[in-house]
């Protein structure tokens, strides 16, 4: 028989362990609020990238490459978080790869450079980008441990936004784009033109291989593809991307990266050579129709 003082001790045991349980579930959600996004991590290729997210509604990447533990970050813009992320990881930060220079992505730069445990090279194409020590322009090469990694131009959200295309040899590529194309979507055309922004979609970032994964600026793909529903209410693969964004959404999931040949299915900046989209735009050439579609989008509230 347990006496009233045990089963009383017992009680109390149980209470304070409830009570210890539920400060580690308070503790968990605390920990993720302020940020969009769930940590999410994708290997691949002997590649791995981390999804980090920022701010408002930003990415951050972390792409290690697996042989050397060797690693650069794309738009550091919470310095705090990225040396916590590499230190978790356990690899060498060596180099900071910016897109553009606007504060949400470049405005990091300096500070990460200062706290970082061993000096940083930092790559990009603008001379208004805090802590540059490469600059660079389209088609330059470098490598991170030993992943290559190519420098693609895209001038038109900003005159020196530079898109980085990574491959580890035999596996899918992975492009990292900045505010020039997002998940069914692109950037506003702060300077440039939509001749500059057909070359960067169509032509440059169009030409990369289907497969190629595309790690974007922003979690702006909801509101995006509400947008292509607009241009093209019948295009059923918007739909699918539709339904599928929503549901990673709705459990705080990033929806990067998508592929090249993906975005060329449901992204109607990217799909301005198709009919449909010309049709929409009233409009026969594509260049005309990028310049179009992206006024609408400037107005657009869904
Ligand atoms: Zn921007």
């Amino acid at each position: 028989m347990i006496n009233k003082q045990t089963s009383y001790f017992i009680i109390i045991i149980i209470i304070i362990t409830a009570i210890s349980c539920l400060e580690a579930v308070a503790w968990r959600t605390v920990g993720y609020r302020g940020s969009h996004s769930n940590f999410q991590e994708e290997v691949f290729s002997g590649m791995k990238v981390q999804i980090l997210s920022a701010l408002q509604d930003n990415y951050m990447y972390l792409i290690v490459d697996e042989a050397t533990k060797e690693a650069a970050i794309v738009d550091p813009v919470e310095p705090d978080k990225v040396l916590s992320a590499v230190q978790k990881a356990g690899v060498r930060l060596t180099s900071v790869l910016t897109t553009h220079h606007h504060w949400d992505h470049a405005g990091g730069n300096t500070n990460l450079v200062k706290q970082a445990p061993s000096a940083l090279e930092v790559y990009g194409g603008d001379d208004r980008i805090g802590a540059l020590t490469r600059k660079v322009k389209h088609g330059d090469k470098f490598n991170v441990g030993q992943l290559s990694i190519k420098c693609l131009a895209t001038p038109c959200h900003t005159s020196g936004h530079i898109c980085y295309f990574v491959e580890s040899p035999g596996h899918p590529p992975a492009v990292f784009t900045g505010d020039t194309l997002f998940i069914a979507g692109c950037g506003r055309f702060f300077e440039g033109t939509p001749d500059q922004m057909y070359q960067a979609l169509v032509e440059t970032l169009g030409h990369l291989p289907n497969d190629t994964k595309v790690f974007c600026g922003h979690e702006y793909t909801v509101a995006n593809l509400k947008f292509a529903q607009h241009v093209e209410p019948t295009n059923e693969d918007i739909k699918k991307k539709m339904a599928w964004a929503e549901g990673k959404r709705a459990h705080r999931q990033p929806t990067v990266p998508s592929t090249i040949g993906e975005e060329k299915l449901y992204n109607p900046f990217m799909r301005v050579t198709e009919k449909s989209v010309q049709e929409h735009a009233k409009i026969s050439d594509p260049i005309k129709t990028m310049g179009f579609i992206r006024r609408e989008k400037d107005d657009f509230r869904a």
